[in-house]
């Protein structure tokens, strides 16, 4: 006779140990909950524990792009270059593990397959894929907008005969391509830090491009240790600085406040030019506009269009690299050596925008009639992105109501943080949220403070659950869409929107501007959390 093992119960049980789990965990025990982060894989990190292609950084600064809670923390770090490379982001999550002593609250090796809430018992019933069970007051999902790989459904792909690399599932062993022919699909962020590397050990590289990508030069190199020390004079002032710009980050550059449609062409060719040589996002703020008036970022496109003519020297080659749709509206790329990469003898672009990738062989793919061969095949094909780790979960809100029902038509909820239907739990950096829209840092200290801050209000009161309410649901989704119609993110098909998954509801999901969405929630807490149902 086998006895079922009873579950262990806490107060908050939280999904991943990337960021926001390290941050939700310590914010938890911070208020005096029994907290426990379970995690499907065997460390900490999230993110930049599976991303780790080659030239995998991070693309905004590191000064920036790190905690900020603890003034001891953000001291005693020393980031060695401008964008940190991913192992050294993997030492900063290990070390933030370390120094507020989390490892205790972190089972790794746990996927979560499922939850389901417990009406009676008005707690959280979670389960774990080696048959493990949990009970929880609050479930948070801190696992993450850019977790579920997407692997596109090409025909033959399970043929191929040689190695096949997901960027987002990246072996943990080096993987060396010399002498190799080697395909890379896709030439989004991923790519893009990717193809320069792998071009330099391939023998023959093949880039197949749907999409061509704007991206802009990082100027990545050792961090500039005057920057550090000025920053470190007075951090917090910086930190707070950050989080009163439209993405919380970028203070040392705010945007341009004039109009590029008002500015001459030379005095425009010099801002952006200037914008350029800095580097990195900056590039989007050169006139306040660009993001906001199609004509505006006409002509910033048109600049870099300009650059890629200048760098790639095949004149097709830069033509096929030069992007027709709005810059920005995808997820601007930030690069080091990426045209210039098309300079190389041993890498040739191949376009199939026109031609979709037919099928996979086991010698290689087929396009337009054509045939490629190679030895290894890199996707670099992305994220079921803000909606996917949800939805392949069985996740079950009141009555058994499942997600995948819930948001069929798009991910539905308040605030980007609770779900109608879904008491309790919360999700932090999803949709709904500026989550993708923001230095994600930020964000999720945001997240993490307003979710504790919320957890203390309901023991003040002694109420058991929150909910969201489906009115404010409904006004919520409202103004995400509406936010984003005054700018030109609607213009292109992007994974903000769902467009880079067959069969994907379109729904713009990322709600843009930081500050007054920190702003609302403020409010929406200090007034008694209206829109939520107190239980
Ligand atoms: P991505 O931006 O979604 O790019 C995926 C690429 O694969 C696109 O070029 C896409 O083409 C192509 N693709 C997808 N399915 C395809 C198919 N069936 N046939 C041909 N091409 C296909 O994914 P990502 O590069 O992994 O980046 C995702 C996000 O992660 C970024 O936008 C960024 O937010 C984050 N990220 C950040 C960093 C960083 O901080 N440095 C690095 C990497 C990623 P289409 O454009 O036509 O869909």
């Amino acid at each position: 006779m086998t006895l079922a093992i009873p579950p262990r119960e806490v107060d908050i049980l939280i999904v991943g140990a990337g960021f926001a789990g390290l941050y939700m965990l310590h914010r938890a025990r911070e208020i005096g909950l029994v907290a426990q982060v379970l995690e499907a894989a065997p460390s900490v990190g999230g993110t930049w524990y599976h991303n780790r292609y080659p030239g995998a950084r991070v693309d905004i600064q590191s000064m920036e792009y790190s905690f900020s809670f603890s003034e001891e923390l953000q001291q005693e770090w020393r980031w060695s270059e401008r964008y940190a490379p991913q192992p050294e982001l993997l030492r900063y999550a290990n070390h933030v593990a370390d120094r507020f002593g989390l490892r205790d609250g972190i089972r790794l090796n746990t996927r979560v397959t499922g939850a389901a809430f417990d009406e009676a018992a008005n707690r959280w019933r979670v389960q774990t894929e080696a048959g493990g069970a949990w009970t929880a007051r609050f479930l948070v999902m801190a696992s993450g907008p850019l977790s579920a790989p997407n692997v596109p459904d090409f025909k033959g792909l399970a043929s191929f005969a040689g190695p096949v690399y997901h960027t987002a599932q990246w072996p943990h062993e080096p993987v060396d391509f010399t002498g190799l022919r080697v395909g890379v699909v896709g030439t989004g962020s991923s790519a893009v830090q990717a193809i320069p590397l792998i071009a330099r050990q391939a023998r023959e590289l093949a880039v197949f491009q749907r999409t061509a990508a704007y991206a802009v030069p990082a100027h990545n190199g050792p961090l500039d240790r005057d920057f550090e020390a000025r920053i470190k004079a007075d951090y917090a002032g910086f930190r707070e600085r950050n989080r009163r710009m439209p993405a919380g980050f970028g203070s040392e550059q705010p945007p341009n406040p004039n109009s590029a449609l008002g500015a001459a062409p030379a005095e425009r060719e010099a801002a952006f030019e200037a914008r350029w040589r800095i580097g990195g996002f900056s590039f989007l703020g050169s006139y306040r506009d660009i993001m906001l008036d199609e004509r505006a970022n006409a002509l910033a496109a048109e600049f870099v269009r300009g650059k890629i003519r200048r760098i790639v020297r095949d004149p097709e080659t830069a033509r096929l690299l030069s992007p027709a749709q709005t810059i920005g509206c995808k997820r601007l790329c930030v690069d080091s050596g990426y045209y210039e990469t098309y300079n190389r003898a041993n890498v040739k672009l191949v376009d199939v925008s026109r031609h979709p990738i037919d099928a996979i062989s086991p010698g290689g793919l087929a396009t337009g009639g054509r045939s490629y061969e190679f030895d290894a095949l890199v996707l670099a094909t992305g994220f079921d992105a803000m909606t996917g780790t949800l939805m392949r979960l069985d996740l079950r809100g009141r009555k058994g109501l499942r997600i995948q029902d819930k948001w069929r038509a798009g991910p539905r909820n308040y605030l980007g943080l609770m779900i109608a239907g879904f008491p309790n739990l919360f999700n932090v950096a999803g949709p709904g949220s500026t989550s993708a829209f923001t230095n994600v840092i930020v964000s999720i200290e945001h997240h993490g403070n307003w979710i504790a801050d919320c957890i203390r209000h309901l023991d003040a009161q002694g109420r058991p659950t929150i909910e969201a309410t489906e009115t404010a649901e409904t006004a919520w989704i409202e103004h995400v869409t509406e936010t984003a119609s005054r700018t030109v993110y609607l213009t292109c098909n992007s994974w903000y929107l769902g467009a880079n998954i067959p069969g994907k509801p379109r729904m713009f999901m990322p709600l843009v501007g930081f500050p007054p969405y920190a702003d609302k929630c403020a409010d929406v807490a200090r007034n008694g959390y209206e829109g939520f149902v107190l239980g």
